[in-house]
Parts: C-alpha cells; structure tokens; sequence
C-alpha cells in the first residue's frame, strides 16, 4: 500500500517520506521544520467503514478492520475511524482485535457507540 508525501498541519513543510504502518507508530519521525510528530496529527475528521454488510465471513471483515486502520493512518490525518461492525460475530471478532490493539497502544481508544457501531480513536485532537 502506497502513501504519498505529506504536508505538515502544522508549518506546511511538504514530506516525502511515506507514513509507516499504524503498528510502527512508536517509529513517528518528527517535522525537520517545526519538530511536531508527523504521523498522529490529526485534521479532527472521522471515517466511517462499513466492513460487516456485505455477507463478509468473520476473517474477511476483520482483514477489512486492519486495512480501514491502516489506511485512515497512512492516507488521511483522519482522528477517528468509525466501524460499523453489526451486532454479531464480527463485532465480537473486532472488539477482541480492538482490545489488543489498546493493550499495545497502536490504538488510543475505541467506544462502542452502539451495537452495531465502534468508534476508534488513532490519533489526538490538534492541541
Ligand atoms: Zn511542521
């Protein structure tokens, strides 16, 4: 998967150098201008991904989860992504994922906004 240069929210100093992967976030390099951390900055929007409505088996909407996080961290300053997950196994799979995600802080937070919905939290508000 491919990211292109970002520019930073911040100074506007244009970057080459692709985001890595949402796992590798402790790996964050910081803008050569005015030194904020230039992959966890966020513009304050959320994504929403519909990953359980599309008769998706429980490996195929969890392969769905990873990729809707990890491209909302590499291809967006998105500060949350919003799953809609159903009300069955694949939330239950998702939440699980979620769990250990949080425990390895490759994730900041998630909230269950209601059954069939979870919102995750990649990065901060803007301070
Ligand atoms: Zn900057």
């Amino acid at each position: 998967m491919k990211s292109k240069a970002r520019e930073c929210l911040y100074c506007g100093l244009l970057h080459a150098q692709p985001t890595g992967a949402i796992a590798d976030r402790h790996l964050e390099p910081f803008c050569a201008k005015c030194d904020s951390p230039l992959w966890s900055q966020s513009d304050g929007s959320t994504r929403t991904v519909d990953i359980a409505h599309q008769r998706e088996t429980v490996s195929q909407a969890l392969m769905k989860f990873h990729d809707a996080l990890d491209r909302s961290w590499r291809q967006s300053h998105a500060e949350n992504v919003r799953l809609i997950v159903g009300g069955g196994l694949i939330r239950d799979a998702v939440l699980g994922e979620l769990h250990f995600m949080h425990s390895k802080a490759t994730i900041l937070d998630y909230l269950e906004e209601n059954r069939g919905a979870v919102l995750v939290r990649i990065r901060k508000p803007l301070l």
